[in-house]
C-alpha cells in the first residue's frame, strides 16, 4: 500500500511546487486548503481558494477546504509569540494551521505532513528556529517535510523510514524566489498568485484597520469584512464609517450591510456608497453626511445624500452644501 501524505496547500507558487514535487515520487496525496478573512485570494471571492483547487483537479488529488476564520480572530487578537512588522501573527498561525492539518491527517489515514515552506524566505517563521517551534507546538515533530528545503533541513520521518528519497528534494532557501519561478518553468506551472504575498494582515494599512477594531473592542468577522475596502474613518469609539472608492466598492458596501447600518448614497449625481455603523447619533449625521459629499460631484443647489436604515427604520433625504 502507497504511503500517503497530506499536503498544507495554499495555491500559491511554493506550496504548488511541494505538491507536485511529491506526487512525482509517487506519494499518494491529498490536498487541505485553510482560508481565513485575511486571504488574498480573489479570483473568485473570499476564500475561493482557485489555485489550490486548481492544481489538486490537474494532479487529480481529493482537496479537503476548511475555513477558519472565526477561530483565527483569537489568534489575531493575543498571538502568543507576538505579530511580525504589521498584525501579522504567523508563527501562531502555523502552529494553529499545523495543528488543525495534524487533526486531519489522523482522519485521512495520512503518515506525515507536506508544506510549502522555504528556509529564510519569511523572516519570522520560516528561520530554522521557528520552524522547529512550530512543529514542536503543534506535535508534528518529525512528521512535516518541506520538500523546498528539504536537504539543508534535518532528515523527517518519511525520510529516514525510506517512504521519501531525501535524494530527490530541494535545497531551496532565501527570500529570492527565483528558483521556484524557473522551477515552474521547467514545470509548466505557468499561473500561480504573485509569489511575494502573505496574507492581508501583512499589509500596513490593512493591519492599521484591524488594530482600529482590536483597540474599540470590535474584532469580530462582520466588521473586519468592512475592512477590505473603501475609505476607512473612525468617527467615535463607537462609530466608523467606510465610504467606496469605485462601483465595486460601493456595491460591496451595501452587500455587506447589517440591517442595523445606516447607508448613505448619494443621489442625482455621481458620488459614492457609505456605510456608518454603530452609534450614529444626530450629532454624527451632519458629519459623516459631508464626508461622503467631499467624495461626490459638485452641484449647485448642493449634493442630495440618501440614507437609510432597516432597524431602527430611518429613510430620509438631506440636501449638502460644501
Ligand atoms: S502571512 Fe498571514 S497567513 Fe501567512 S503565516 Fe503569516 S499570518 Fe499566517
Amino acid at each position: 500500500m502507497k504511503i500517503k501524505a497530506l499536503s498544507l496547500l495554499s495555491g500559491g507558487l511554493d506550496s504548488t511546487l511541494a505538491t507536485k514535487l511529491v506526487y512525482d515520487l509517487g506519494i499518494d496525496l491529498e490536498a487541505i486548503y485553510f482560508y481565513t478573512i485575511f486571504c488574498t485570494c480573489n479570483r473568485g471571492g473570499n476564500g475561493c481558494g482557485f489555485h489550490a483547487r486548481k492544481i489538486t483537479q490537474e494532479l487529480n488529488i481529493p482537496l479537503k477546504i476548511v475555513n477558519t476564520s472565526e477561530e483565527y480572530l483569537t489568534i489575531v487578537e493575543s498571538p502568543r509569540y507576538g505579530y511580525g512588522s504589521n498584525l501579522n501573527p504567523c508563527i501562531d498561525c502555523r502552529i494553529f494551521i499545523f495543528k488543525k492539518a495534524k487533526e486531519y491527517m489522523k482522519e485521512c489515514g495520512a503518515r506525515f505532513i507536506i508544506t510549502g515552506e522555504v528556509l529564510g524566505e519569511r523572516p519570522m517563521s520560516q528561520n530554522l528556529r521557528s520552524l522547529r517551534l512550530i512543529e514542536k507546538e503543534a506535535g508534528l515533530e518529525g512528521l512535516v517535510l518541506r520538500p523546498l528545503s528539504a536537504k539543508l533541513l534535518e532528515p523527517t520521518i518519511p525520510e529516514r523510514e525510506g517512504w521519501v528519497d531525501r535524494e530527490r528534494l530541494l535545497a531551496i532557501q532565501g527570500r529570492s524566489r527565483k528558483p521556484q519561478i524557473e522551477l515552474a518553468q521547467e514545470w509548466g506551472i505557468n499561473d500561480y498568485p504573485c509569489p511575494s504575498g502573505g496574507c492581508l494582515l501583512t499589509d500596513p494599512i490593512f493591519s492599521q484597520r484591524v488594530k482600529d477594531l482590536l483597540v474599540h473592542k470590535e474584532l469580530d468577522l462582520e466588521n473586519v469584512k468592512l475592512l477590505r475596502f473603501g475609505r476607512y474613518f473612525r468617527l467615535s469609539p463607537k462609530l466608523k464609517l467606510v465610504i467606496g472608492r469605485n462601483g465595486e466598492d460601493n456595491q460591496k458596501l451595501l452587500n455587506s450591510a447589517l440591517s442595523t447600518d445606516l447607508i448613505l448614497q448619494v443621489i442625482e449625481t455621481p458620488g459614492p456608497v457609505a456605510l456608518a455603523r454603530g452609534e450614529e447619533t444626530d450629532n454624527f449625521i451632519e458629519e459623516i453626511c459631508h464626508k461622503v459629499v467631499n467624495y461626490a460631484d459638485k452641484v449647485e443647489g448642493g449634493v442630495k445624500v440618501l440614507l437609510k436604515r432597516k432597524e431602527p427604520y430611518r429613510e430620509e433625504i438631506k440636501i449638502i452644501f460644501r
